[in-house]
């Protein structure tokens, strides 16, 4: 275990975030819980950002992956903008504050609703629409028009190129439902002038996420570069930015991913002041993973130990409508004790589990783990801090876990666990 490890460490025997125990944070304030480190979500911040340093450049955090309006906050601060994929996380940006001009909107399949407020956000609206086929810029057109405004728009660039990496996180292939082909880029061109509504600005692309290779990133690169110069003579007015998705895979396990320095250098490579473009060309990413994955971790206090013939099973606290990665994609979290004389003496074959009635809820299988782990102690789920919190469900009717954020040695309630009573409000019979 290295990589995941970079923002909690052992300190005095056990796993702590910036000097504050998980043993304490446990304790104060239950399990599970998720416990966040505020230098884990800035440090690759400030990589990307000095990366792209040289061009003028935006970092949009895609919100899905880690949700919390204080994250969002925390990052805005830090000079970001936010990617979102539907009007709740655009709620969430206003909640946060975060500045339209530093607002892109994704997704396959926006309403008119969401499309009327990103265009009437603090009245300026939002720096771009990723629209990604040719009805939803026909449906954009119309709701701009109908509210006096004309949309900024990138279209989305599919490249067909694989990223391999996991089908369910494959974007970019023509099989994908994502975006929109070079065919119908150049016929949207053509008929721009009908669409009053919309102000094309750039192109965008998204390929896959948890990318451990430059190389299908390069390709798109290469496949985008080649669409604008292609595309440059056609258009109205030259395009101001370029927005190259996210992806950037992190360590989970032993994946080896590329360097944010090296990504930035081939970002700025194909579309950088040096890249034959323009220079006031602006470079926009919309990184999820690769900020907030090693940021946080997914705290569980051991319930019991089942002994079976081959193997032990641990049942945690934790369940899958917690952290559904593992089976939702069959993905890998390091378990790391909180307690490292709870990881000393003899390992053997075990299962995590949870206690959601499900086969499925299992979050590992077959691993190394000490036999002295037992009832009572902490284990935590590492690399939790993407897709993890803002994927939980009430599944078994288990209340949503807390979200603590630790800055500079100062443990914050970012989100409190939810109540029984939050379960049932807006039921008939709950209360509302
Ligand atoms: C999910 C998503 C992202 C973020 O992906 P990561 O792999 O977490 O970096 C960025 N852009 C779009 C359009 C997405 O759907």
């Amino acid at each position: 275990m290295t990589a995941p490890l970079d923002f909690f460490q052992y300190r005095n025997g056990v796993l702590s975030v910036d000097g504050v125990s998980l043993a304490t944070v446990a304790k104060r304030f239950g399990t599970p819980a998720y416990v966040y480190s505020a230098e884990g979500f800035l440090s690759p911040l400030r990589a990307l950002q000095s990366g792209l340093e040289p061009a003028p450049h935006l970092i949009c955090f895609a919100v899905k992956a880690c949700s919390n309006i204080a994250i969002l906050k925390l990052l805005a601060r830090a000079g970001a903008g936010v990617d979102l994929v539907s009007g709740g996380e655009l709620f969430r940006a206003e909640k946060a504050g975060i500045p339209g001009d530093r607002i892109v909107f994704s997704g396959v399949g926006k309403t008119p609703e969401e499309m009327r407020d990103a265009l009437s956000y603090r009245r300026t609206g939002i720096h771009s629409f990723n629209v990604e086929s040719v009805a939803e810029l026909q449906l954009l057109d119309s709701v701009a028009r109908a509210v006096g405004r004309r949309a900024r728009v990138a279209l989305r660039f599919n490249p067909d190129v694989d990223p391999k990496t996991h089908p369910y996180i494959s974007t970019g292939l023509k099989k994908n439902k994502f975006g929109i082909t070079r065919r119908e880029v150049r016929e949207v061109i053509r008929n721009l002038h009908g669409l009053r509504g919309i102000d094309l600005r750039g192109i965008s692309i998204h390929i896959g996420s948890q990318l451990t290779s430059l190389s299908p990133l390069a390709d798109s690169f290469a496949r985008t570069r080649a669409l604008m110069d292609e595309i440059e003579p056609l258009l109205p007015a030259p395009l101001d930015f370029i927005d190259l998705g996210g992806g950037l895979g992190i360590t989970y396990r032993n994946e080896k991913p590329p360097r944010v320095a090296d990504y930035a250098k081939l970002v700025l490579r194909h579309f950088g002041p040096r890249s034959g473009l323009p220079r006031s060309l602006q470079i926009v990413i919309e990184p999820g993973r690769i900020i907030s994955g090693n940021a946080g971790v997914l705290l569980t206090e051991v319930l019991f130990r089942k002994a079976r013939e081959k193997k032990d099973f641990i049942v945690v606290d934790a369940a899958m409508n917690d952290l559904m990665r593992p089976s939702l994609y069959g993905s890998y979290h390091e378990i790391a004790p909180v307690d490292l004389r709870t990881a000393r003496g003899r390992k053997m074959k075990t299962d995590v589990v949870g206690p959601v009635c499900e086969t499925g809820d299992c979050f590992a299988s077959d691993r190394n783990l000490p036999t002295r782990l037992d009832s009572g102690d902490l284990v935590a789920l590492l690399s939790a801090g993407a897709y993890g919190f803002s994927m939980a469900s009430n599944y078994n009717s288990r209340p949503r876990a807390c979200e603590i954020m630790i800055q500079g040695g100062r443990i914050q309630v970012i989100r409190a666990r939810e109540t029984f009573e939050d379960l049932v409000r807006g039921e008939k019979g709950g209360t509302d």
